[in-house]
């Protein structure tokens, strides 16, 4: 393949998704494919699906519809668009894809796309192509790293999968079935990336994975690594001045993790540690594998390693059978944490998953008023733990221009974006800034003096 031709990919979903489609996009680059933001430009629309969310595959298929007329618009002028369906939603439904949208020309499991221009080439060639492997040969060995320019585009703060698929099992969760079994990057190639990245002027690398925190890879000895090990590997790459990690469960924080949050400055202190539940018994029939006394154990283990350290978790009310009292008991915990943020959701049944057969589904009214309860205790954690930031003078990574002129948007080290006025020449610098208001969900601030000490932040929102 040649020339010069255009793919739209859309991506939905997690970081991992993001950064597939960025790996996608690097694939496709030496076959003449430029990115384009604009699907009705395109020569090659991907939809990078994800199959977490609540009738995850109605979207995609009310997605194809709308990407069906920009196909059907563009032969009237007489060019062809390849449509293919990517990621988790891909993967699960697989030849139904194919079976209900004859727009779509090549369905690709998140396992197997490393090979998208042979798929492409069949499709050239006049088939629908479909490929939902897990195969044997390393994906990541297989991908193009992407070019100096691309990295640039894409910011001063990267993600870097480390690992994929799970092994856990939580019963709610289709993660072990759309992604497979639990996989870990050898350290060296994972250096070998973020090197590449910090020398295009990336500053922060979060690592991400479906469970980072089980991260095995080989490392140089030939003997299973940590993440708390690979973090201080990267943490040691000229350049890269912030690390992240996300996400975790709470049955794999161990002690080189934990050590870690005391051992590296690089790495944030800011930890997201989904729990789910409260509720030992819900906990119980999720198959967390972890009690409410082991998380809060966790919690407290990262606190006595990195006294500034906050938090954010994950939520899903009214799991099957969860009762009042198991509510309170997520409500309680909420309040005997204190975050600094959360997400929340209601559960809904994922086809194929342990949980969606049970007997004793919540109904949609209680799903709704407990969320709402829910949330409004995180948003009042939240909105007082960026209120303590008001006065304060913390590290700032300037990331890139904001909507007003003039204006600089970081992000602080608890991940808060931060507006400030500064020089577009700052971008990329990791600059001090005392936080002068707040809002909800940002800080707002001004460039401090170089020697303006920062203050230790001990945060804890709410109780
Ligand atoms: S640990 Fe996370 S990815 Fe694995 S099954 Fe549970 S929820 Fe899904």
């Amino acid at each position: 393949m040649s020339g010069a031709r255009k793919v739209f990919i859309k991506s939905f979903g997690c970081q991992m998704n993001v950064y597939d489609s960025h790996r996608m996009a690097d694939k496709l680059a030496p076959e003449g494919f430029a990115e384009t933001a604009t699907p009705e430009d395109a020569d090659l629309i991907i939809l990078n699906t994800c199959h977490i969310r609540e009738k995850a595959a109605d979207k995609v298929y009310s997605e194809l519809g709308r990407v069906r007329l920009i196909k059907q618009a563009a032969a009237q002028e007489g060019r062809r668009v390849m449509v293919a369906v990517a990621g988790c939603v891909a993967q699960a439904e697989g030849a139904e894809i194919i079976r209900r949208a004859p727009s779509v020309d090549l369905v690709v499991g998140p396992q197997s796309y490393h090979r998208l221009p042979a798929l492409l080439a069949r499709v050239e060639g006049g088939e629908r192509a479909i490929d939902t492997e897990f195969p044997v040969e390393d994906k990541f060995n297989a991908l193009t790293p992407p070019s100096r320019e691309a990295t640039r585009r894409r910011g001063v703060s990267a993600f870097v999968t480390v690992q994929e698929g799970c092994d856990k099992f939580c019963t709610f969760c289709v993660v072990p079935y759309t992604r497979g079994a639990e996989t870990s990057r050898p350290v060296a190639q994972i250096v070998a990336e973020a090197t590449r990245l910090a020398d295009a002027g990336v500053r922060e690398i979060t690592l991400i994975g479906q469970n980072v925190n089980a991260y095995h890879g080989n490392g140089p000895d030939g003997r299973a690594s940590t993440l708390g090990r690979l973090l201080h590997r990267i943490a040691e790459v000229p350049g890269i001045a912030r690390l992240r990690y996300t996400t975790s469960h709470p049955g794999d924080m161990d002690a080189s993790l934990i050590a870690a949050h005391r051992d590296l400055p690089a790495l944030m202190p800011y930890l997201h540690l989904p729990v789910q539940s409260g509720s030992d018994r819900i906990l119980a029939a999720m198959n967390r594998r972890h009690t409410r006394a082991d998380y809060l154990d966790a919690l407290a283990r990262v606190r006595a390693a990195q006294p500034a350290i906050a938090f954010s978790s994950d939520f899903i009310v009214g799991f099957p059978g969860e009762t009042e009292a198991d509510f309170d008991a997520t409500l309680s915990l909420i309040e005997e944490v204190g975050y600094a943020g959360a997400f929340s959701f209601k559960y809904s049944a994922r086809p194929g998953t342990p949980a969606a057969d049970l007997a004793d589904q919540i109904g949609e009214d209680v799903k709704a008023e407990r969320l709402a309860r829910l949330q409004q205790a995180i948003d009042r954690q939240q909105a007082d733990f960026n209120a303590r930031c008001r006065g304060r003078t913390f590290d700032v990574l300037l990331e890139k221009p904001g909507r007003h002129a003039g204006q600089i948007v970081g992000r602080s080290p608890y991940l808060q974006p931060v507006h400030v006025m500064a020089e577009p020449a700052l971008i990329g610098d990791v600059a001090p800034v005392t936080i002068t208001d707040v809002d909800a969900y940002s800080l707002f601030g001004v460039m401090a003096r170089p020697s303006q000490a920062r203050e230790p932040l001990l945060m804890r929102a709410g109780g």
